[in-house]
């Protein structure tokens, strides 16, 4: 995608290294994410900001833009569905081709790049597909709806049928606790 008009916060210019292989220069910036990033669990917010260190090379066939994106993700974790905010640092690098000749993904326009669309596929698809909140995240009780946490199950001590609680009564083998922990009583 290929805009006519070149104007953004991501839109830098290099009549400096146009046609003058060899040349490089770095720029860094920030800006706020100028929409929401991502249409999954998690997503950069509208307004997030977006700093970007990038390193312009003129080559022969156009200006060689690679950076790195360091941003924040929010959302919620994909199993237990708690908020979670993360960091997110990506690569990219990409031909901004002189028009003209070749059908190119990005072109240098006006004597300038705009880093807007490749800043935000690399930061969409490096956002998590299953975002969690911490790598052993439990995750929800299926019958509950609650968040488990490793104390979980031990309110699931009802007997389902009385049959069985009235079956214990009558088996020497299970061990009797009474009055000490009620979740033991039947
Ligand atoms: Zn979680």
């Amino acid at each position: 995608m290929v805009r006519k008009h070149v104007t953004g916060p991501f839109t830098i210019p290099v009549r400096d290294l146009v046609h003058r292989a060899g040349e490089m220069r770095e720029h860094s910036f920030e800006v706020p994410a100028p929409e929401k990033w991502g249409e999954g669990l998690v997503s950069v917010a509208e307004g997030e900001t977006v700093a970007v260190d990038v390193r312009l090379e003129s080559v022969h066939e156009g200006i060689l833009v690679s950076g790195d994106v360091d941003t924040e993700y929010t959302g919620v974790c994909g199993r237990c569905l708690t908020d979670i905010a993360q960091g997110l640092q990506v690569e990219f690098q990409e031909l901004f081709a002189y028009p003209g000749e070749d059908e190119a993904d990005f072109e240098v326009q006006d004597d300038h790049v705009d880093l807007e669309t490749l800043v935000r596929e690399a930061v969409v698809l490096s956002l998590p597909f299953q975002p969690v909140c911490q790598p052993d995240c439990p995750g929800l009780d299926p019958a509950t709806g609650e968040r488990l946490t490793t104390s979980a199950g031990a309110e699931l001590s009802q007997p389902a049928d009385p049959r069985w609680a009235a079956l214990q009564d009558f088996t020497p083998d299970v061990p009797r606790s009474r009055g000490d922990d009620p979740t033991e009583e039947s």
